[in-house]
């Protein structure tokens, strides 16, 4: 076996060695509570306030807005919680959601909530005016994500969020996956609450953020003083500083599609039966989702990694369920189609090299597929 080579950067990122060295000296002698006032618990929490401007200036808003969380799951959390915490009871999210958003819905309608999921089309993209129909006097909250993780397909977040602006619905973004790919200017865009994570911009995992509008109500999750008192906990710096840098870095290398396009174009035209899930002209630059005719993407999965190639089948929190994604079903694929399909997803870190290889990888391992699966039954789909 060759090299690896990693393209499941949707799922987490490595930690470039900037990041490392930036976090390393506060797991040694910086080791203070930056609630504390002797000089460790100062220079953290100086620490801490210099990684909350790095992130504010890569999300456009202000460095109070936001507070740093333990993963972008507890910060989608707290942002639903906080948002259903007045007396309405009627939410609107869609049905292509992470699980992290689809699960906090699930446990909400089992309280009573009632729970309006938006259907996408064959592209994976949302009807703005079924959203604007959805949103009623009694809706506490839309919350959508921005980035698909599973397709990358991107929404129109400038035009959902001047939409919900004109209602009293509380907006919460799903911003885990497009924060640091793509340019966000938050000031003036009218979200009430986005949530970022760190693991998918080079930082470690078990980091996050949630940015809170200065201008909406909040309950906090977690209580405790830290961070304002709007989360409890001590804070984690060495990854906080991490997140911080990752943010500083990736502001000043914007990623480019050029890589993906050559991967993608490469497959469409060496792969027959091979085709891209969602709408290429909104999507991430980083990321594609690809169906081949007549294979299961978990075999597929398993090939690709004895070549070294490390990617997957939908989203990771999916895998090994066996089930087709939620995504790709909710765009109308059928199970054949929706379980024959690889995302692969790329990082500033993925060289030409690298997708030069995966050129010649792919295509031989969904011929040996198809070969064996021909040999058995062959499942085709049009
Ligand atoms: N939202 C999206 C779109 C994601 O892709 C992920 C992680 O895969 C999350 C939320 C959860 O983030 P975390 O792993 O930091 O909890």
């Amino acid at each position: 076996m060759g090299p690896l080579i990693y393209l499941d950067n949707n799922a987490t990122t490595p930690v470039v060695p900037e990041v490392l060295g930036a976090m390393e000296p506060w797991l040694w002698g910086g080791f203070g509570n930056p609630s504390s006032g002797c000089r460790l618990g100062r220079e953290a929490a100086a620490a801490i306030d210099t990684a909350r401007s790095q992130v504010a200036a890569l999300a456009g808003c202000q460095s109070e807005e936001l507070v740093f969380t333990s993963c972008g799951t507890e910060s989608i959390t707290t942002a639903i919680q906080s948002a259903v915490a007045s007396q309405k009871r009627h939410i609107v999210t869609s049905a292509v959601e992470h699980s992290a958003t689809l699960r906090i819905c699930e446990d909400l309608a089992g309280k009573g909530f009632e729970i309006t999921r938006l259907p996408v089309d064959a592209s994976g993209q949302l009807d703005l005016d079924e959203l604007k129909a959805a949103i009623r006097p009694e809706t506490a909250l839309v919350s959508l994500i921005w980035a698909n993780n599973e397709t990358g397909v991107l929404w129109p977040l400038e035009k959902i969020a001047s939409l919900v602006q004109k209602t009293n619905a509380i907006l919460h973004i799903d911003a885990v996956q497009a924060f640091g790919k793509i340019p966000l200017c938050l000031e003036g865009l009218g979200v009430h609450f986005m949530s970022f994570s760190g693991h998918k911009l080079h930082a470690p995992k078990g980091v996050g953020a949630l940015y809170i509008n200065r201008r909406v109500p909040f309950t906090p999750f977690l209580r405790g003083t830290q961070e304002n008192g709007r989360r409890g906990g001590t804070q984690n710096v060495a990854s906080i500083v991490a997140f911080g840098k990752a943010a500083e870095i990736a502001a000043a290398h914007p990623l480019e599609p050029t890589l993906r396009d050559r991967l993608e174009t490469s497959l469409l035209a060496t792969i027959p039966g091979c085709c891209v899930n969602g709408d290429r002209a909104n999507r991430l630059p980083n990321t594609t989702n690809l169906s081949f005719d007549g294979i299961e993407s978990e075999a597929a999965l398993i090939l690709l990694d004895e070549r070294g190639v490390c990617c997957s089948a939908g989203s990771s929190c999916a895998t090994g369920s066996g089930k087709p994604s939620h995504v790709l079903k909710a765009m109308g694929l059928t199970d054949a189609r929706a379980k024959s399909s690889l995302r692969l997803s790329l990082s500033r870190l993925t060289t030409p090299e690298e997708i030069t290889r995966a050129t010649e990888i792919l295509p031989a391992v969904i011929e040996k597929l198809r070969a064996v699966s021909l040999a058995d039954s062959p499942v085709a789909f049009s």
